[in-house]
């Protein structure tokens, strides 16, 4: 048997809340046997291995953008775990799966046999996380938006970016916003603008009921709609009631909220954008990363809301925006959506 002991240390920046980053020294002894498979440090620092309490042990997050699987990439995570892992999954709050328990030695395997299925591992610390959705208009009723293909884009075209503190980005597809998009650094949310077209309009009441916001009421002779645009919000609900196709979607898109967050001091977030297409939610995402990398520096790990936060901080984003998408879809420049008069 070697008795001859050699050192190994890994450090690793561990995914701590805010604004302390908590340098993790994890000294290992290997005698006796050989260290299994590489470790990669690069993989190590960029994140997705998080220190559990347990010696040696990591848990492993894995990417799983807009929270979807394909069965082939399942079927490997679960051969990785058993192999890997202590047998035992966990779902992240944010649609990842972790394996748990894995010991640092077992890294480069783990990573290689995921890889086979095309599952990569996600990522910790001061950089762009994988992004959140829901199913969105692809198989839910409510789905506006195509938030799978948001996720998609997100995580083809921006995952891993360096930015001063975790940026998270959500897709809703509905203003229900299942995904919690309102609370993201960035959140984008399906909307649609309604326009009412008399002509074909029955009188029927359905709308009104259909409208949970209190945004139409029934004309008391008439039954047709009257609308308040100022608790309108955007829903769709309307739309899809009206059996004669009076109610229709003027303009469709996603609404993008900025500067939202969880943790110790939550900040909500503001709406920055309205009715944005695919294209222009695009472009507003990579101008929105490179204004926060850019009007960061030298400030440290804040998050983007607290930046913004900060004097004359806001109105310098929303010019970065309006150069990205033009200044007609920001939230200040919006029209108030149509005013419908009934004649009596
Ligand atoms: S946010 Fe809307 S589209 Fe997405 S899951 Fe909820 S109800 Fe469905
Ligand atoms: S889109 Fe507006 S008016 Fe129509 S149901 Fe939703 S909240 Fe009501
Ligand atoms: S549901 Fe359609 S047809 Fe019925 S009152 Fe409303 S707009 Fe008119």
């Amino acid at each position: 048997m070697d008795t001859k002991k050699k050192k190994l240390k890994i450090s690793v920046d561990h995914n701590l809340e805010e604004r302390t980053i908590k340098r993790i020294e994890v000294n290992a002894e290997v005698s006796g046997k050989k260290p299994v498979g590489k470790i990669n440090f690069a993989e190590l620092r960029a994140g997705g291995f998080i220190k559990q309490r347990q010696k040696d042990k990591f848990t492993v997050r894995l990417k799983c953008p807009g929270g979807n699987m394909t069965l082939d990439r399942l079927k490997t995570i679960v051969a990785a775990t058993e192999k890997f892992g202590s047998g035992q999954l966990h779902l992240s709050t944010r649609q990842s799966m972790e394996i748990l328990h894995v010991d640092y030695h077992n890294f480069g395997p783990l990573v290689d046999l995921l890889k086979e299925a095309g599952q990569d591992v996600a990522s910790c610390g001061p950089r762009v996380r994988v992004p959140n959705a829901c199913g969105g208009c692809e198989y839910n009723p409510n789905g506006i938006t195509d938030t799978q293909k948001m996720a998609n884009v997100v995580n083809e075209k921006f995952f891993g970016m360096r930015t001063n503190h975790k940026f998270k980005m959500s897709f809703s597809g509905c203003p229900h916003d299942c995904i919690h998009a309102a609370s993201a650094d960035l959140g984008l949310i399906g909307t649609v603008w309604p326009v009412w077209e008399e002509a074909s309009c029955t009188g029927c009441t359905i709308c009104a009921s259909a409208c949970t916001e209190g945004a139409i009421e029934s004309h008391p002779e008439t039954g047709k709609p009257i609308f308040d645009a100022e608790k309108c919000l955007y829903c769709d609900d309307c739309v899809r009631a009206c059996p004669t196709s009076s109610w229709t979607a003027g303009k469709t898109g996603h609404s993008l909220r900025v500067g939202g967050h969880h943790g110790r001091h939550p900040v909500n977030s503001t709406i920055a954008a309205r009715f944005l297409t695919d294209e222009e939610a695009e472009a507003a995402i990579g101008a929105s990363i490179a204004w926060y990398q850019k009007a960061g520096e030298g400030k440290g790990r804040i998050r983007l809301g607290n930046l913004l936060m900060q004097e004359g901080q806001m109105e310098s984003y929303m010019a970065a925006l309006a150069d990205a998408i033009g200044p007609e879809k920001l939230e200040e420049n919006i029209e108030a959506p149509q005013k419908i008069t009934i004649r009596r």
